[in-house]
């Protein structure tokens, strides 16, 4: 086989679809949050405005963040130095999930290299050994949570998204024997819709099945202490598992699950996914801690994410710019075609320094295309009014609906 021949046939048909990813190659601004330099492809540079970062609060470059990273390089070095079973358990680690058990009220927390992982693995673990488990999975998971279903080889039933009614319809097909699992997360990341959890509970607890939240996108910024939308909904002891990232509104990098002390342990000892890989470097288990630490006690950023989210809405509202209501930080706004979001995305970051990647199909439907802004607390009403300038005369330009007030 002509291996190179078949890479490059396959990576034309995404040429052609328009779904070939090309990089936006930044340097952040460590104190200058959301400034970055963009690297062009000729080797020229620009200074940019992001408005796509998951860093959503810019805890990535808060100084007790970055501070708290270099004191643990400097008393442990760069790496763990194994798996967390052959010497690379570090102090850092167990502190971490003795901060991440007690921000969600679990007896106890259990780290991963990513979000990521810790979808996979964990969901992968619990549903490949325990037998007969059937998992009940939101239509919109995200691809983690799905990969890890598909890898335990259960029974899945994909429930429409948001809907007690149809998960209902679907544990009543099942044998009510049979072991059940509800998985769903709470923000998702593309509409910034937030699901119903107590209502899913109320179904879960009806077939006495477990539950499983993906908070990602909720922790740091939801809740009087950051434990996400569970917390500020006070039911955080009616989810069996809680997981979440490191990397987003914390703003380092890492994944975990929280739980009581058996379930993690169980995790612990059977999934592949966290036995065989080298533990996260110290430094970032000490940043982490310290994020997570400094959100609990913090309502600061959190009331300025909302405040800047509310004030990049209104400004899009007097151009007229069509975003995706919702009851989130994230702001979609809406272009409905391929070609349009992408020549936005492009000309915006070009001729206007604003760096927000275009969101196509398969990330989302045909005819949702569109740019998902994150505002963050270090947006100033300057960088806002920018946004919503430039916004406003590309809409023009490629004639596309306004919004009627
Ligand atoms: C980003 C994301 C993850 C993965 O988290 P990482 O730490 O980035 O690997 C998991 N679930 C959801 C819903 C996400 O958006």
């Amino acid at each position: 086989m002509n291996f190179e021949a078949f890479f490059e046939e396959k990576l034309g048909g995404l040429h052609e679809a328009g779904n070939y990813r090309v990089f936006t190659d930044i340097e952040r601004h460590a104190g200058g949050f959301p400034r970055a330099t963009r690297y062009r492809a000729d080797g020229s540079t620009q200074d940019v405005t992001v408005w796509c970062s998951n860093d959503y609060l810019g805890m990535g470059q808060n100084p007790l963040v970055t501070g708290a990273m270099k004191e643990a390089i400097e008393r442990c070095g760069a790496g763990a130095g194994g798996t967390r079973n052959i010497s690379g358990t570090n102090h850092y680690h167990v502190m971490l999930e003795r901060e991440l058990a007690d921000l969600h009220g679990k007896q106890d927390a259990l780290i991963f290299t990513s979000g990521y992982v810790s979808n996979w693995a964990a969901l992968g673990t619990l549903g490949s050994k325990i037998p007969g488990l059937i998992i009940y999975s939101d239509a919109l998971n995200h691809a983690s949570m799905i990969e890890g279903i598909r890898h335990a080889r259960c029974e899945k039933r994909v429930f429409r998204h948001n809907d007690p009614d149809d998960l209902r319809r679907l544990m009543a097909l099942d044998d009510p024997a049979a072991p059940k699992m509800v998985a769903f997360e709470s923000v998702y990341s593309m509409d910034g819709d937030i699901a119903p959890i107590a209502d899913l509970c109320d179904v879960a607890d009806e077939f006495g099945a477990m539950t499983y939240l993906d908070e990602v996108h909720a922790v740091g910024m939801y809740g009087p202490r950051g434990g996400g939308i569970a917390e500020r909904e006070g039911i955080m002891d009616r989810l069996t598992v809680i997981e979440g990232t490191l990397g987003k509104a914390f703003g380092v990098m890492g994944g975990y699950i929280t739980a009581s002390r058996a379930l993690c342990d169980f995790v612990r000892s059977f999934a592949s996914g966290f036995i065989f890989t080298t533990a996260l470097p110290p430094s970032l288990a000490a940043a982490a801690a310290v994020s997570i630490r400094h959100l609990k006690a913090s309502q600061l950023e959190r009331r300025r994410h909302q405040d800047a989210v509310a004030k990049v809405r209104k400004a899009l509202d007097a151009h007229g710019i069509p975003h995706m209501p919702n009851p989130s930080h994230i702001v979609p706004v809406m272009v409905g075609n391929a070609a349009k979001c992408k020549w936005i995305s492009d000309v915006l970051i070009d001729n206007h320094g604003i760096y927000v990647q275009p969101i196509n199909y398969p990330t989302v439907p045909v005819k949702t295309e569109r740019l998902r802004i994150t505002p963050t607390p270090m947006h100033t009403d300057g960088d806002i009014r920018h946004l919503a300038g430039a916004l406003s005369e590309l809409w023009s330009q490629c004639a596309l609906a306004r919004a009627v007030a």
